[in-house]
């Protein structure tokens, strides 16, 4: 992280721009010191109202995909180009790709998020694709603008969420996961409302960013929450029916600090579904889920993600065929019919799974959805939902719905498979 300020140019330059740049007096001043900040920035042109920046992140600590920085020094109405170009620094050896930087393209989405107080997030325009980056042009709405790859979603954000979510309604409480490696706190909700007992329900585990660059799958954990504490049908009967936790970030410490998570070293939180866990919060969950097998109602798990910027589609991946047993691929496929009914977010839905097989990685049987499959009970269900992020519909909005249609999918699942 760093922060460069460049003083405007000269101001007796000013006397010769176009009526139109008169309000450009102030000096523009990037930061990223704060949670989630990251950038390396490359150019500020006052001036010109031009910024240019590589994201920061370390590729120790996952890939440099992630940037988020904060602009002020703008004027309301300002117009402000912004150029992201890709982090030039090489990927770590032992990883895929080693020893050259990340693709260009999961750094540089065609519209990027923009905010004017770090918590309500809108998208730009479509941005200009050069051989060199993206730029994307916004106009200011006040004297300060966060600027990021995606909707920012820290552990402080996060943990207002769930913060309203329990003071608001009785049957919500939050709950300390564990501690990460580096001493943050990972916590998440739990609801579960009505008469029957806890210890009776069936259990949904629903987590998010165990890649920590992939900020658009905590906000579909947003969407999930939103939808369970609504007054639809079917959320009131999931929570009165079923013990449902939410986890919207995993990696807490990659993303504090503003790193990508994926491919970090040693490995990444989604490649350490061993017996010997590196993450404490990936052994936490192991012996929740272990608990709940061994009593026979590990419904449901599903791990939330964010694809490459070709995909358009959400869709889940699954354990290959060589880790599942028969028993269990009727449950899964009609758990993904039912999903499929229930879709009504504007980002489409593909019903096609895809295996997270030999092919997929060398480390593919210590990815979740794969362990969570062999220690589960055999009825069980253990996916990972990968939504898009590199479409007009990969809002703060638009991934609400994709929790909605999840967790509204989920509980018509487990209505039907009651009646088995
Ligand atoms: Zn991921």
């Amino acid at each position: 992280m760093n922060c460069l300020t460049i003083r405007a140019l000269c101001l007796s330059l000013i006397a010769c721009v176009s009526s139109s740049r008169e309000i450009t007096a102030e000096e523009l001043v990037v930061e990223t010191e704060f949670e989630g900040g990251s950038a390396r920035v490359m150019e500020v042109d006052s001036d010109k109202r031009f910024i240019r920046i590589m994201p920061g992140g370390d590729p120790e600590r996952g890939w440099p995909a992630w940037w988020c920085c904060r602009v002020t020094g703008l004027t309301t109405g300002q117009l402000l180009k912004l150029s992201v170009v890709p982090s030039s620094s090489f990927l770590p050896v032992g990883h895929p790709g080693a020893g050259k930087p990340l693709s260009a393209g999961w750094a540089l989405p065609d519209r990027a998020a923009w905010s004017t107080d770090g918590r309500n997030w809108q998208q730009t325009s479509t941005g200009e694709r050069s051989e060199i980056g993206m730029t994307y042009e916004l106009t200011a709405d006040d004297q300060q603008l966060w600027v990021a790859w995606g909707p920012l979603a820290t552990p402080s954000i996060t943990e207002t969420w769930l913060a309203d979510a329990a003071a608001s309604h009785d049957f919500v409480s939050t709950f300390e996961l564990t501690q990460t490696r580096e001493g943050r706190r990972v916590r998440g909700v739990r609801i579960a409302s009505g008469d029957m007992s806890l210890d009776a329900r069936p259990v949904v585990w629903l987590h998010a960013r165990q890649h920590a660059w992939e900020s658009g799958s905590s906000w579909v954990a947003r969407g999930i929450i939103d939808w369970l504490l609504s007054d639809a049908t079917n959320a009131v009967w999931l929570r009165s029916n079923a013990l449902v936790y939410v986890v919207p970030i995993m990696d807490v410490d990659r993303v504090s600090t503003g790193d990508g998570g994926k491919e970090a070293n040693p490995h990444d939180h989604n490649r350490d579904w061993s017996d010997t866990p590196h993450y404490p919060e990936v052994a936490a969950v192991q012996a929740r889920i272990k608990k709940w097998a061994a009593e026979n109602r590990m419904a449901v798990f599903v791990d939330l993600h964010n694809p490459g910027p070709n995909d358009k589609k959400a869709y889940f991946y699954v354990a290959p065929d060589e880790a599942i047993e028969d028993s269990q691929r009727p449950p899964r496929s009609r758990f993904l019919d039912t999903i499929e009914a229930a879709w009504h977010a504007p980002i489409p839905f593909d019903r096609n799974t895809r295996s997270t097989g030999p092919d997929y990685h060398p480390l593919w049987r210590q990815i979740s959805s794969t362990w969570v499959t062999q220690h589960s009970n055999h009825d069980s269900v253990s996916v990972c939902l990968e939504t898009p992020w590199n479409t007009p519909y990969s809002t703060t909005e638009g991934y609400g719905s994709v929790g909605a249609s999840l967790a509204e999918g989920i509980s018509l699942y487990l209505q039907s498979e009651q009646n088995q």
